[in-house]
């Protein structure tokens, strides 16, 4: 008896919640969980992602999902990441969505406003988080609550997976329920928020990117040791000297030129979008083999350059102890971005080669461990999996209707994102994102981070809108 009548007490409380989140309006609920996420701190130093996780499962909870649906697991700790499932008939197999909690360190003197606390100010959103990425999580969260409360039962069950440790760390949470809850996560396709993408000039949406694949990390320390002396009697051999010769050799290297299936499909796009030089100079590296001069010409913009090959630049220096005595040592860092396909370790065969003196150490640098290791990891960064329609026809449609003119680009992000650990499990990863910002506006790791309020309420629209289009795609 006395369990049939809590269930019932249980069952009511459901149902006013559900209808409750039913007729809230959609932008205050997503703005009340922006609000709520920005200011859990979950960066490294403060709180980690375990309170944010549990504020999350929570809401699911109050808002009726069933405690089976909702879980928060992890490597226990400040680590736990929440995953939930909204269920579905079942007729297709999961979509999985994911978005990562942590925020990186902000200081509030280095910025104008707390950066821990949400504020709404000039038509914008500030605090740490609001482009990178809480602002995806909420909506995600938002999406999820009104499906629920409407009851609406989609062709396949939609997970929901808010992560630890995506920018750095050594308990990534994508990671960790691959590794460890994988029939939590198992999904047919991956929809990451970390990405993708409005891009607004003056105002004005321009381009919508849909993400599919992303260079790799890697950074590469150069040492040369010498016995050292007096610097008054000094030898050709000079520590400083070798570097800097290495240094000067890796300067004016090219890494191979490449296209992938994202690329190319991001030049194709981008061509018939352009003015008629620029289109031609597009056109012309589209070609089998590419045209030099078009090859030339395009390698001399670096936007477009770190999009076709392997990038690899100096970006800290040292060197020497003293004004009068010969350098023992000289290093530096650098930092590479690897194109997909390749691995940090068959980079750094090729940087050995490219500096051609083996008085120069080429090691990899570990930012996980901060160790030097004289191999590098030899995992490549996936392969773009091939866009898929029911991922790509929809964002063309509610796209045209949100933003018209503004064409759906494939891209390739020069960052690296969760998307790494999901593609290299099997599951083919896009990055999506109906958030919108002006290109000279990325504040995402900066100071004084924000996102426009109708920027934010039209990504909360616009995912609603998306996902239903996805899921119900024939
Ligand atoms: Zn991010």
């Amino acid at each position: 008896m006395t369990i049939r009548f809590t269930a019932a007490v249980a069952a009511c409380a459901i149902a006013s919640t559900a209808a409750a989140a039913e007729h809230q309006d959609p932008h205050q609920l997503a703005r009340d969980l922006f609000k709520q996420l920005v200011e859990i701190k979950t960066t490294e130093s403060g709180l980690g992602s375990t309170p944010a996780a549990e504020a999350m499962a929570q809401r699911l909870l109050d808002a009726g999902f069933p405690a089976e649906d909702v879980h928060v697991v992890g490597p226990g700790g400040r680590k736990q990441n929440l995953v939930a499932r909204l269920k579905g008939t079942g007729r297709k197999r999961p979509v999985l969505l994911i978005g990562h909690l942590d925020v990186v360190e902000a200081l509030r003197e280095d910025w104008s406003v707390d950066p821990f606390v949400f504020l709404e100010k000039d038509g914008y959103f500030y605090g740490r988080g609001t482009q990178d990425m809480k602002d995806g999580d909420a909506i995600m969260m938002t999406t999820l609550l009104r499906y629920r409360a409407e009851g609406y039962k989609p062709d396949r069950d939609i997970i929901l997976a808010l992560t630890a440790d995506e920018e750095g760390s050594n308990a990534n949470g994508v990671d960790w329920l691959l590794k460890n809850r994988r029939e939590l996560v198992d999904a047919e396709f991956v929809l990451n928020h970390d990405g993708g993408g409005v891009m607004l000039e003056d105002g004005r949406a321009v381009q919508v990117d849909l993400t599919a694949s992303e260079k790799v990390y890697a950074d590469f320390d150069l040492t040369v040791t010498n016995p050292g002396g007096h610097s008054s009697v000094p030898p050709r051999e000079n520590a400083i000297y070798s570097l800097a010769r290495a240094l000067d050799r890796v300067s004016s290297y090219d890494f191979a030129f490449e296209l992938n299936n994202v690329t190319r499909a991001y030049f194709e796009h981008t061509a018939k979008h352009s003015a008629a030089e620029q289109a031609a100079v597009l056109r012309g590296v589209l070609q089998t083999p590419p045209d030099p001069e078009a090859l030339e010409q395009l390698s001399g913009d670096p936007v477009y350059n770190a999009i076709v090959r392997t990038t690899c630049v100096a970006t800290r220096l040292s060197g020497g102890h003293a004004n009068n005595a010969l350098p023992q040592t000289a290093r530096a860092n650098v930092n590479c971005r690897i194109l997909p396909g390749h691995s940090p370790e068959e980079v750094r065969q090729e940087l050995v080669k490219v500096v051609a003196d083996p008085t120069v150490k080429v090691r990899y640098y570990n930012f996980l461990t901060e160790q030097l290791d004289d191999v590098a990891p030899n995992v490549r960064g996936y392969a773009p999996p091939p866009l898929r329609p029911d991922v790509l026809k929809p964002l063309e449609k509610v796209a045209a209707k949100m933003w018209p003119g503004a064409p759906v680009v494939p891209a390739m992000a020069v960052g690296a994102s969760d998307s790494i650990y999901t593609n290299a499990a099997g599951l083919p990863t896009y990055m999506v994102s109906g958030s919108a910002l002006a290109r000279d506006d990325i504040r995402a790791h900066g100071q004084d981070e924000r996102l426009g309020v109708q920027a934010f309420y039209n990504a909360v629209d616009f995912f609603y809108d998306y996902l239903k289009a996805v899921v119900a795609y024939r």
